[in-house]
């Protein structure tokens, strides 16, 4: 027997067969392969992916109790701010009691008295310290006067500004002595009768000029008298100046305690004078309460 030939077409057909099927299960085997691998990086990705949510969460979490933080510590510095500025207001007030208490301490309570024929100062007053007033602010230079030594600075202040606006102002007297004004006071009563001495001279211990705070001014033109000084141009200068350096008109026109006099001026600080002023008040309505309160500052 012969044995069996294969031709060579034959033959050749098995050979792309068998290197189709090769390349199918190599292709076959490379796709899965290819397949696991893509599997695998998914998985990796969503691993990772999970991983990146986690930590932003975290990250998140963390910016948030930052921000917290952050805006705690934020009212905890405006507590302490407030805090601290409540005890500066505290320290602040208690600081301005006590430098109020001390001005108080060391300033003389007589100066804001009411003197008028109710109101009574002891024989035995004399203000603190006097200085004399400069000649060219007297009216007669030969005879001397005194006022307080705190207010004259205040009272050659106004009289210099009144000189700056052309109005002539002399000092005619100033701090009279309790035995002074009694002489003063028998001297008018011998002139004019008690009745009518009575109506302008206050009696020894009414007056404020025993304080040393007090002027009658007086200017040209009235032959060195007092009367007809609301005539002249310095009259009108006082009302609208004079509390601008702490004065003011004790006893203005319609007053119930003395006769209208323009010329007497008492210095009761400016701060007091510039209240009454701008409440068109005069020294002699408000309380004596009222009054004390504005002591403390009588010389600011
Ligand atoms: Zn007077």
């Amino acid at each position: 027997m012969r044995a069996k030939k294969f031709s060579p077409f034959i033959l050749s057909l098995g050979g792309m067969a068998l290197v189709t099927a090769g390349l199918l299960i190599y292709g076959f085997v490379r796709i899965t392969s290819l397949e696991t691998k893509v599997a695998s990086l998914s998985a990796d990705i969503a691993s990772t992916t999970t991983a990146l949510v986690g930590v932003t969460d975290n990250l998140t979490h963390t910016l948030s109790a930052a921000e917290q933080n952050i805006e705690e510590t934020k009212s905890n510095i405006s507590s302490v701010k407030s805090q601290v500025g409540g005890v500066e207001q505290t320290v602040g007030t208690i600081s301005g009691t006590v430098s109020t208490l001390q001005k108080l301490s060391k300033t003389d309570p007589e100066l804001l008295q009411k003197y008028s024929k109710v109101f009574f100062l002891n024989e035995h007053y004399t203000p603190e310290r006097v200085v004399e007033i400069s000649k060219e602010y007297l009216y007669s230079e030969d005879r001397p006067e005194v006022i307080h030594e705190l207010i004259w600075p205040k009272l050659r202040a106004l009289i210099d500004a009144a000189k700056g606006d052309n109005v002539i102002i002399y000092v005619r007297s100033a701090y009279r002595s309790f035995d002074e004004q009694r002489a003063l006071k028998d001297q008018y009563t011998v002139v004019y009768g008690a009745g009518t001495a009575n109506q302008f001279s206050a009696d020894q211990g009414y007056s404020e000029h025993q304080l040393g705070t007090t002027a009658d001014f007086i200017t040209t033109g009235l032959s060195g008298q007092l009367g007809g000084f609301d005539t002249t141009p310095a009259y009108p200068w006082l009302l609208a100046n004079a509390y601008k350096y702490g004065f003011i008109l004790s006893y203005p026109r319609n007053n119930t305690h003395y006769i209208f006099e323009p010329w007497h001026w008492r210095f009761v600080g400016i701060q007091l004078a510039t209240y009454l002023h701008n409440q068109n008040l005069s020294f002699y309505d408000l309380d004596q309460r009222t009054i004390d309160t504005f002591l403390a500052n009588i010389f600011d």
